[in-house]
């Protein structure tokens, strides 16, 4: 870029930072598409905002894994062909889910899509991320399976302050990709939490604890769900919210989360 064309650049950079939701949206339309990893100009060939190559070099998770909350180990430790024995902390915990299975690991170009997805208002990442889940359903699940998709609830606090509610995002792309239905509300979030991050795992599991509950239980009764999240990190919060749905009379809980925090 040369030397005028860096200046107006920055300008945008700049007046993009201090405005509002609208007129960043106008400003977007200004800059030039980058990618979000690499910061490579973008082609109209690009369905996201990133570049195909970093979008490839998304870390997958992949077996061997704890049949339970999805979380990988080392290949090394386990017999080729088999999926892994449960782990550690799904084995002293009670758990209310079948399996949790993540598309891949937070970090790289996942981390940073995640993060606008959910923070930055760019909601077209959508389809691209749903696009990872259902791909990653089609390694563990089948689609008969399941009645019906539930995205992981969020607080109404927590929904005014962002403005949208990135898990329903997520699930209506995921329940329109699967054909299958959504029960957006079926489960709620009645108690506002404190973020997860820091917490240590007896935390998490204490600070979720009777967060969710089920709008008309008679509705979940029998059924067999798939909750989507979009990071998933000790399983606390989906299996809390499992943990509703079962008291409900739900028949099974499997998770469906974008990635994995280690
Ligand atoms: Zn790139
Ligand atoms: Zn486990």
């Amino acid at each position: 870029m040369h030397h005028a064309g860096r200046r107006i650049h920055e300008a945008v950079v700049e007046a993009k930072a201090q405005a509002g939701p609208w007129l960043r949206r106008f400003l977007d339309v200004l800059l030039p598409r980058t990618c979000g990893t690499c910061g490579r100009m973008l082609g109209g060939a690009d369905p996201h905002q990133f570049c195909g190559t970093c979008w490839q070099r998304i870390t997958r998770i992949v077996p061997p894994l704890c049949p339970r909350c999805g979380i990988p180990y080392p290949a090394a430790t386990v017999v080729p062909g088999e999926i892994g024995h449960v782990c550690g902390a799904c084995r002293e915990r009670r758990l209310y889910f079948q399996a949790v299975r993540c598309a891949g690991r937070y970090e790289g170009t996942l981390q940073t899509a995640l993060q606008r997805f959910k923070f930055e208002e760019r909601t077209s990442l959508a389809r691209p991320l749903a696009e990872l889940l259902v791909e990653t359903f089609g390694l563990f699940f089948q689609r008969p399976a399941f009645d019906a998709i539930i995205p992981v609830p969020l607080h109404r606090r927590r929904l005014r302050q962002r403005g949208y509610d990135q898990a329903v995002l997520l699930a209506r792309q995921v329940a329109a990709l699967l054909d299958l239905p959504i029960w957006a509300g079926a489960i709620e979030r009645v108690r506002y939490t404190q973020a997860q991050v820091g917490l240590s795992r007896q935390a998490r599991r204490e600070n979720v604890r009777g967060a969710f509950r089920v709008r008309r239980p008679e509705r979940l009764a029998g059924a067999r769900l798939l909750l989507i999240d979009d990071v998933v990190t000790t399983s606390s919060t989906v299996n809390e919210c499992a943990r509703a749905a079962f008291e409900a009379g739900a028949e099974r809980l499997d998770v469906l989360a974008v990635a994995r925090s280690m």
